[in-house]
């Protein structure tokens, strides 16, 4: 019941057999933190930034921002807050952008790629982050990566930006925070070995991976019956990207809605996912089924999840990883 699932609160999100897997939360906005410490939330390991930057017709300047993030960073109390840059284009309009319709919104000027083609954007960004940073840990997210050239395009504006803050004299975290990719188009999950060495950490979104992965509009009710990230190539897809962190060393998250689900969060912890983000209240229940089950039958339920490549049958074999209680 409710009050077993409040004292969860205070246990690790540890299998039987002792793996550790970190949970975080999902938020957009400031009051989102308290929940997100109630529901026992390791850290923020997603922080849509957009909210900032919604219905006004002027841009928030990097003071703005930075008080903002300063809140949430404060309020976290000592827990990491991954802050990701903003994530708007196509469908997600900002008034203050002056954006332009676009036939493909999904395909279009969005994300990491309308940060590169404003880089004042980007910049101000990047310093209202950093400097928030030196308030408790932080850690900087790209939206939409694609390319290997992208990524090292936002490096060279991170290290103008810490230059021209360290010239003013700002105080900075020492070491600078990470620097991570989201895997969200089957393209960087495909190069996530050349992504992998060059940043810090990856977070997976599967609501866009599966998107693109399975051309399927993630908002479009009719064929949301085909929106499916148990399907075998986003699988395949995952696991690629995990194995690929593994390699170069640094620790992989998802943040989809499907780290939020509690058999869909097994399975990703099968494949190797050692940190869910998700909303809140999803918290609770995902801890509830990883303190069920037992790594060694994960593992072994995964093989033979990766060893077939029909979506119904994979499905049925998840199942198994949901845990009900007596
Ligand atoms: C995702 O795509 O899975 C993700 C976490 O980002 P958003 O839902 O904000 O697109
Ligand atoms: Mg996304």
């Amino acid at each position: 019941g409710r009050r077993n699932l409040g004292r969860l609160r205070d246990l690790p999100a540890e299998t039987r057999d002792g793996a550790r897997v970190r949970l975080m939360a999902n938020v957009e906005l400031p009051a989102e933190v308290e929940s997100a410490r109630q529901s026992g939330a390791e850290g923020i390991g997603l922080l849509r930034s957009e909210f900032m930057f919604m219905n006004r017709t002027v841009l928030p300047d990097e003071e703005e921002q930075y008080h903002f993030l300063r809140g949430m960073v404060a309020g976290m109390a000592g827990r990491p807050v991954t802050v990701r840059t903003l994530d708007v284009g196509g469908d997600k309009l900002s008034d203050a952008l002056g954006l332009r319709d676009c036939a493909n919104p999904a395909l279009g000027l969005r994300a990491i790629r309308l940060s590169l083609s404003r880089p004042e954007l980007l910049e101000i960004q990047l310093a209202a982050i950093l400097r928030a940073g030196v308030h408790g840990p932080v850690r900087i997210l790209l939206p939409m990566i694609s390319t290997v050239e992208e990524l090292d395009a936002v490096r060279e504006i991170h290290a103008k930006v810490v230059a021209r803050l360290r010239q003013r004299g700002v105080p900075l975290p020492e070491p600078l925070p990470p620097l991570g990719v989201m895997i969200e188009v089957p393209g960087a999950a495909l190069s996530a070995d050349a992504l992998a060495w060059r940043c810090d950490f990856f977070a997976i979104g599967t609501n866009d991976l599966t998107q693109y992965t399975l051309a399927i509009d993630r908002s479009d009710e009719s064929v949301a019956h085909l929106y499916n990230p148990l399907h075998p190539a986003v699988l395949r897809l995952i696991q690629f990207t995990v194995e690929a962190a593994e390699r170069a060393g640094i620790p992989v998250s998802v943040c989809g809605e499907m780290a939020g689900d509690p058999r869909l969060a097994a399975v990703l912890v099968g494949l190797g996912v050692t940190e869910l983000s998700m909303s809140a209240a999803n918290i609770p229940r995902v801890k509830q089924n990883i303190r069920r089950l037992s790594m060694i039958d994960v593992a072994r339920q995964i093989q033979a999840i990766m060893a077939i490549n029909d979506a119904p049958r994979i499905a049925a074999l998840a199942d198994a990883l949901l845990i009900e209680s007596d």
